[in-house]
């Protein structure tokens, strides 16, 4: 079945039309396709696991509903979690402890503890001092914990600036001109065993070449790492495979990444391990909100919608491009603005966008937002935090309430020296 198709003049998202949901839910809203979540995660399987053992580790942050994670850790993906919140939901949704990766630059000492604790099959250290921090944590509460050492491979992913993470002056991971040093010094530490390297260069990679030139140098290391004597059987190549946002702008496939991969990793000899999250869960999903007003502008006239920056951040925060369609065109055209309703110019969804002409109390869809759309969804301007459907054929459920600002305000009070 298709996730998102047109039929009988309005959209769908499988067996059930968006109009529909919208209706018994409320916008804004955010739906995602069980069914486009499993094609991707096939997909992505089906592009590397000719590579050799490979483990699949979803990245957890691209989408963390428990839904989406129950879906995918059914399609037997692990998860690459970054805090103890997601490495709960992960645990939650039915992924093993020991296919979850925790990744991140903050991993705090509780954290560490709590992952032992859980059982985590891989932490990956970003730091040496990171590495110490977890070596004293593991071994004062009598357990091995087990980690690769997180490169930075200096090459510039070609993406967004606030979306790499793989150049020298970004925080995150040891220069690889350092690492086989600091790799001989963690791996005497007890309560550590090291087993290998991690790498990620960013997200929303539209070309394989950074990616290459970040594995090539991931291999050298390898050899030089195996020539001191280490035993290095994991190598972690991380995530940031691109999603179609744009006509224009086509990512590379998984099959391509995954003959990439193939080449570059050939005689490596260990399991290959992957963190994709945008290429698993950006398609699968998209969000529905109605038309408030419009208003005239200077150039165009403002469509205002009452979805807003806190409910899909990636236009403010990375000028990032969203298709957005009517779900019931009438088949005119326009040109507009698309804003939402708080007070910041960077709440702008489009700006001089062609589009489906609409009117007050339409509906409309912005395309591919599956990834980084609810998971950074906020409550600014004391909005309602923005709820979440999955759609399964024809059924459909709400996998996450909508959060009433009041609820939030609750958990507030005014002290008593206040009122004095
Ligand atoms: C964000 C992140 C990922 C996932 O990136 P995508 O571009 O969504 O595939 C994987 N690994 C790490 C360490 C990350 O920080």
């Amino acid at each position: 079945m298709e996730a998102f198709s047109f039929q009988n003049g309005e959209q769908y998202c499988e067996g059930v039309a968006l109009s529909a949901i919208a209706k018994a839910v409320g916008t804004p809203l955010y739906v995602y396709s069980r069914a486009k979540l499993e094609q991707a995660a096939a997909a992505f399987r089906a592009g590397v696991e000719h590579t050799g053992d490979v483990h699949l580790a979803y990245a957890i942050k691209a989408n963390p509903n428990l839904a989406v994670i129950a879906v995918l850790a059914r399609a037997g993906y692990g998860a690459d979690v970054v805090s103890v919140g997601e490495m709960n939901r992960a645990l939650a949704g039915g992924v093993a402890a020991k296919d979850v990766v925790f990744s991140g630059v903050g991993k705090t000492k509780a954290e560490m503890a709590a992952a032992l604790t859980a059982g985590v099959g891989q932490f990956n250290i970003e730091s040496e001092i990171e590495g110490e921090e977890l070596a004293d944590v593991a071994a004062a509460m009598g357990r091995v914990a087990v980690a690769a050492l997180r490169v930075n491979p200096d090459v510039d992913a070609l993406t967004h600036a606030k979306i790499s993470t793989g150049k020298a002056d970004n925080k995150f991971g040891v220069p690889i001109g350092d690492a086989a040093d600091i790799y001989d010094r963690l791996s005497h530490r007890r309560g550590l065993a090291l087993r290998g390297i991690a790498l990620h260069i960013g997200s929303q990679l539209l070309s394989l070449d950074p990616l290459a030139v970040a594995f090539t140098r991931a291999g050298d290391l390898l050899r030089d790492l195996r020539a001191r004597g280490h035993a290095v059987t994991h190598v972690d190549l991380g995530g940031g495979l691109g999603v179609q946002y744009r006509a224009d702008q086509p990512p590379p496939s998984p099959a391509d990444y995954g003959a990439m991969v193939a080449r570059i990793t050939a005689d490596w000899g260990v399991t290959l391990m992957f963190e994709p999250g945008r290429v698993i869960a950006a398609n699968a999903g998209v969000m529905v909100s109605e038309v408030i007003r419009i208003k005239p502008g200077a150039n165009h006239p403002f469509v205002i919608v009452d979805a807003a920056m806190n409910d899909l951040a990636r236009p403010a925060l990375y000028d990032a491009w969203h298709d957005i369609t009517a779900l019931r065109p009438d088949g005119e055209r326009m040109t507009a603005t698309i804003v939402g309703p708080i007070c910041e110019s960077s709440d702008t969804f489009a700006t001089a966008r062609e589009m489906d002409t609409v009117a007050v109390g339409d509906l409309l869809m912005f395309g591919a937002t599956g990834a980084y759309g609810a998971s950074m969804a906020s409550t600014y301007n004391s909005r309602d935090m923005v709820p979440e459907v999955m759609v399964d054929g024809d059924q459909w459920a709400i996998v996450a309430d909508r959060i009433p600002a009041d609820t939030i305000m609750a958990a507030e009070r005014v002290p008593d020296f206040l009122s004095a």
